[in-house]
C-alpha cells in the first residue's frame, strides 16, 4: 500500500513490466530491463533469455501465449548473468530444454556469488537461484523448431567472457546477447571484474564476426531493436574509449590523471547519449583495469591457459600487484563510482542531506527511500531509524486517507522501536515519538498521557535549547488537548524563550 501511496514520486510509481514487440510474423522481442524473444517454427517455439526473476518470466510467457499456444521446446540462455537466466525453472517446468555453451553453466556454478550481489544490490527482486542449463554445447549447435533452423553459436569475448549468438536464418534475424545494447550507453562490463571492454579489441572482433551473417535486425540484451546505425555506434564506442585510456596509461598517467584529463573532453557524441545502463566513467575503469591486469599477466611470462588463474591470484594478492591495482583491492573503487545512490560507508550525515534535499525537491518517495536504505545498512544505528521514522510521519500528512496515512504510521512506529531498543534513551526517537503521539491525541480527541510521557523522558536528556523548545512546545500542545490553557501557555512561553524563532509556538500563542 505504500508504494501506492508515493505514486505522485517516481521511485514507486504504478508501471508495467515488459513490452511485446513484433520483429517478424515468426519472430518477437519482449522489452524490459532485460530483453527477451522468442522464435516460433511450426513444431514449436523457442524462449532466448529468460529474465530476471520469476514474475519476469510469468509475465513473459503470458506475452507469448497472446502470439502462438505452440509448445516452448527450449530456453536459450545467451550468456551467465542472472538476470538473462533466472526464469530458466518455468520454461523447464513447460517441458523446454534450457540450453547453453558449456562456458555459460561453468560461469553460473563459479560465478554464482557475486551475481547474485550484484543484483541484489541493484534492487532485483531473486526468489531463487537460476537452474543451471540441462544441455550444454560447445562452438556451434543447431536446432530445429520445424521449418525454422536456430543456429547458436560461440561468439566470443564481448559483455561477459561466454557470450552465444541465435541466428534465425530463415528471418535473418540475430539474438545477439549483452553483445549489442542499444538505447543508452552500454554496459562495459564492471570495473572490478576481469570481463567486458577491455583494450584489446576482442568485443569489437566479436561484433565484426556476427556482421558477417548480414542480419537484417538484431536483438540486443538491453534496448530496442538495433539497426546498422546501433552497431556503428556501438563500435565507436568501443574504439574511443579503448585508444583514449590506452594512449594515457602508455604516457604513465595515474587513474586519477586519466579521469580528470578524458571526463571533462569527452566528445559530443558521447555525453549526449542517455545513460540507462552504464555511464563513460565504467567504461574508463573497464579498460583501465584491463590494461592493467593483461600487462602484469604479460610480464608474469605465463601460459594463455594458465592466464585467468594468474589474473585470480593478481586481483587477490596485493603484493603481486602494481600500485595502482591496490586502488581497487584496498578499498574496493566506491571513490570512482559515479553513482549519486549512497554507499553504505558514507557518513548518516550525507545521507540524511541528501534525504532533506530529496524532500525540499518535492520528492518524498525518494527521500524515504534513501533514509530506508540508510536504516537497512545500519540496523543499530538509532538516528538513521529515528530519521526514517520521522519523514514517514512527515509525508503522511500528504495522504488523505486515514487507512493509508496507518501505512506510514505503522512503518514510522517500529522504526522508532528499533531506535528506543537500541538506545532506550534515545532523544530523538523519545522526542518523535512523543511528538505523534501528543499531535495525534490533539487532532483525534484522545487521551495524550502517553505522548507526555515520551516527552518527560526526553526532557530528562536533553539539553540543547533547540529540542527543549520543541519538547515544551508539544507538551504545550498535550495540555491544551486537556483544555488547561493556563499550562499550555506557559509551556509554549517557555518553548519561545528558548528558541524565540521556532514558529509553532509562536502561532499556538496567537488568538
Ligand atoms: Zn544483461
Amino acid at each position: 500500500m505504500l508504494t501506492k501511496l508515493l505514486s505522485k514520486s517516481n521511485p514507486f510509481a504504478p508501471r508495467t513490466y515488459g513490452q511485446l514487440h513484433r520483429v517478424t510474423d515468426r519472430v518477437y522481442i519482449f522489452r524490459n530491463i532485460t530483453n527477451s524473444s522468442f522464435v516460433i517454427g511450426d513444431r514449436g517455439v523457442a524462449v532466448i533469455d529468460t529474465q530476471v526473476n520469476f514474475p519476469l518470466a510469468e509475465i513473459l510467457l503470458k506475452q507469448i501465449r497472446t502470439v502462438t499456444d505452440k509448445p516452448i521446446l527450449y530456453a536459450i540462455n545467451t550468456h551467465y548473468h542472472w538476470d538473462h537466466t533466472n526464469g530458466n525453472q518455468l520454461f523447464k517446468n513447460l517441458g523446454a530444454t534450457v540450453i547453453s555453451s558449456r562456458l555459460t553453466r561453468e560461469f553460473m556454478a563459479t560465478r554464482y556469488e557475486r551475481q547474485k550481489d550484484f543484483l541484489l544490490g541493484r534492487g532485483f527482486e531473486i526468489s531463487h537461484d537460476p537452474m543451471f542449463p540441462e544441455e550444454v554445447f560447445e562452438g556451434e549447435r543447431m536446432l530445429d523448431l520445424g521449418d525454422q533452423p536456430l543456429r547458436l553459436f560461440f561468439a566470443g569475448k564481448a559483455e561477459s567472457d561466454d557470450a552465444t549468438a541465435v541466428w534465425v536464418e530463415r528471418e535473418k534475424v540475430l539474438a545477439a546477447g549483452d553483445t549489442v545494447m542499444t538505447g543508452s550507453f552500454p554496459i562495459f562490463g564492471q570495473p572490478v571484474w576481469d570481463e567486458g571492454l577491455e583494450g584489446t579489441g576482442q568485443w569489437e572482433a566479436t561484433i565484426a564476426r556476427l556482421l558477417t551473417l548480414k542480419p537484417i535486425k538484431i536483438i540486443p540484451g538491453h534496448g530496442p531493436l538495433a539497426e546498422q546505425k546501433d552497431v556503428d555506434l556501438l563500435l565507436r564506442i568501443c574504439g574511443y574509449f579503448a585508444t583514449e585510456v590506452r594512449t594515457r596509461v602508455d604516457k604513465g598517467m595515474s587513474l586519477n590523471a586519466i579521469l580528470a584529463d578524458m571526463e571533462p573532453r569527452l566528445p559530443k557524441w558521447i555525453t549526449e547519449m542517455p545513460v540507462v545502463w552504464g555511464n563513460p566513467r565504467y567504461a574508463i575503469l573497464r579498460v583501465w583495469r584491463s590494461l592493467m591486469v593483461h600487462a602484469d599477466s604479460q610480464s608474469a611470462q605465463n601460459a594463455p591457459d594458465a592466464r585467468r588463474e594468474e589474473r585470480r591470484v593478481l586481483v587477490h594478492a596485493s603484493d603481486r600487484a602494481t600500485p595502482q591495482m591496490e586502488v581497487f583491492q584496498r578499498t574496493g573503487w566506491q571513490q570512482f563510482k559515479p553513482t549519486a545512490i549512497p554507499a553504505p560507508k558514507k557518513p548518516l550525515k550525507d545521507i540524511l542531506d541528501m534525504a532533506h534535499e530529496a524532500g525540499e525537491g518535492g520528492d518524498p518517495g525518494l527521500r524515504i527511500a534513501l533514509l530506508a536504505r540508510a536504516a537497512e545498512t545500519r540496523p543499530n544505528d538509532p538516528d538513521a531509524h529515528a530519521a526514517l521514522a520521522d519523514a514517514l510521519i512527515e509525508i503522511s500528512r500528504s495522504e488523505d486517507s486515514v487507512l493509508e496515512k496507518g501505512d506510514f504510521f505503522s512503518r514510522a512506529k517500529a522504526a522508532w522501536g528499533r531506535a528506543l531498543e537500541i538506545n532506550p534513551q534515545h532523544v530523538p526517537s523519545l522526542l518523535g515519538k512523543g511528538r505523534y503521539l501528543t499531535m495525534m491525541a490533539y487532532r483525534g480527541g484522545d487521551d495524550p498521557a502517553m505522548g507526555l510521557e515520551f516527552l518527560e523522558a526526553a526532557r530528562k536528556l536533553a539539553s540543547q535549547p533547540k529540542i527543549t523548545a520543541e519538547i515544551d512546545f508539544y507538551t504545550g500542545m498535550g495540555h491544551r488537548r486537556l483544555g488547561n490553557e493556563p499550562r499550555a501557555k506557559e509551556f509554549f512561553k517557555k518553548s519561545l524563550s528558548q528558541n524565540p524563532g521556532f514558529m509553532p509556538a509562536t502561532l499556538a500563542l496567537t488568538p
